[in-house]
């Protein structure tokens, strides 16, 4: 069976910064890594491969370092990594991403089964795979934490809900979003390591992918960031003074005054 595992490569310090001008994320001169809900993904993904002796494809949208994700993605088990990668795409919002990744997935032609992660950690949206679904007019099933069964023409998947555990069967091919619940994802191996350093990632730009430089981008893309920005902490703190016994009085008097406000 042929998988596709889209993965997006993030800052890998967990503190975003953001540019205070544009208001977009900060990204230049920032270590970067695979998106860790999409290690899940990917295990996911390993693990039909080696069960089914199919294919695993991973994608990713991004600037030319991310050929070093996708170089990973295949020291964990990919069969190969391609990029999507044009100046075409800089400015794209979760729609043109998911519009680039389902012209990607329309050249790969074959496959029964994507993968997404639950979200990034950058962009944190989580609306990329339902857009995708949308894009290949497949159906969808988000936040998976177990795929019971597998076959030719459908699946099977228990995913997690407000009020406990869903059981759904969906036809192929489809999308899925995994969470972390599904897997543990392995340890590269060392042939897996060595496979990842000689590996060629192939890059499909605009063109190859067949896509209309207007419908991605900051032209394509509906959505605008009118604003980001970290809310600042109202108020001001204050030290109590004295005695243990003396700082819990005065501390229920401001709450009491507080209360009273
Ligand atoms: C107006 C606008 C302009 C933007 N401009 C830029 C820009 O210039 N440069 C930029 O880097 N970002 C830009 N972004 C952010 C970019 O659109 C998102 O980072 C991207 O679409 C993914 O959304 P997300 O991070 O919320 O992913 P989510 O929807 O939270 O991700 C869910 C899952 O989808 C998959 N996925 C997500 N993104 C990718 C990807 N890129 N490749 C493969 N799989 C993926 C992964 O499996 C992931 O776990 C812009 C966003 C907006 C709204």
């Amino acid at each position: 069976m042929n998988v596709v595992v889209c993965l997006k490569q993030v800052p890998a310090k967990i503190k975003i910064e953001i540019d205070p001008k544009t208001g977009a994320l900060a990204s230049g001169g920032v270590d970067r890594a695979i998106n860790p809900p999409d290690l899940y993904a990917l295990e996911e993904g390993v693990r039909i491969k080696e069960k089914t002796k199919g294919k695993l494809t991973v994608l990713s949208v991004g600037p030319a370092k991310a050929d070093e994700s996708l170089k990973e993605a295949i020291g964990y088990g990919a069969d190969e990594g391609i990029l999507l990668c044009d100046p075409a795409f800089e400015g794209s919002d979760t729609w043109a991403t998911a519009h680039i990744l389902g012209k990607a997935l329309g050249k790969i032609g074959e496959f029964l089964l994507v993968i997404c992660g639950k979200q990034s950690i950058d962009g944190e949206t989580g609306q990329v795979a339902a857009q995708l679904a949308e894009a290949l007019g497949a159906p969808f099933v988000p936040l998976v934490n177990q795929i019971e069964e597998l076959g030719e023409t459908s699946i099977r998947v228990r995913r997690m809900s407000d009020e406990g555990h869903q059981v759904i069967e969906m036809m192929l091919p489809g999308v899925i979003t995994v969470v972390k619940e599904i897997n543990t994802p392995r340890i590269p191996s060392l042939r897996g390591l060595m496979a990842a350093k000689k590996a060629v990632i192939p890059v499909w730009n605009a063109q190859a992918l067949g896509v209309d430089p207007a419908a991605v981008g900051s032209a394509g893309s509906p959505s605008r960031v009118a604003r980001v920005f970290f809310p600042q902490r109202p108020g001001k703190s204050e030290m109590l003074q004295g005695d243990p016994e003396g700082q819990v009085g005065q501390l229920v008097d401001r709450l009491r005054q507080a209360r009273a406000i």
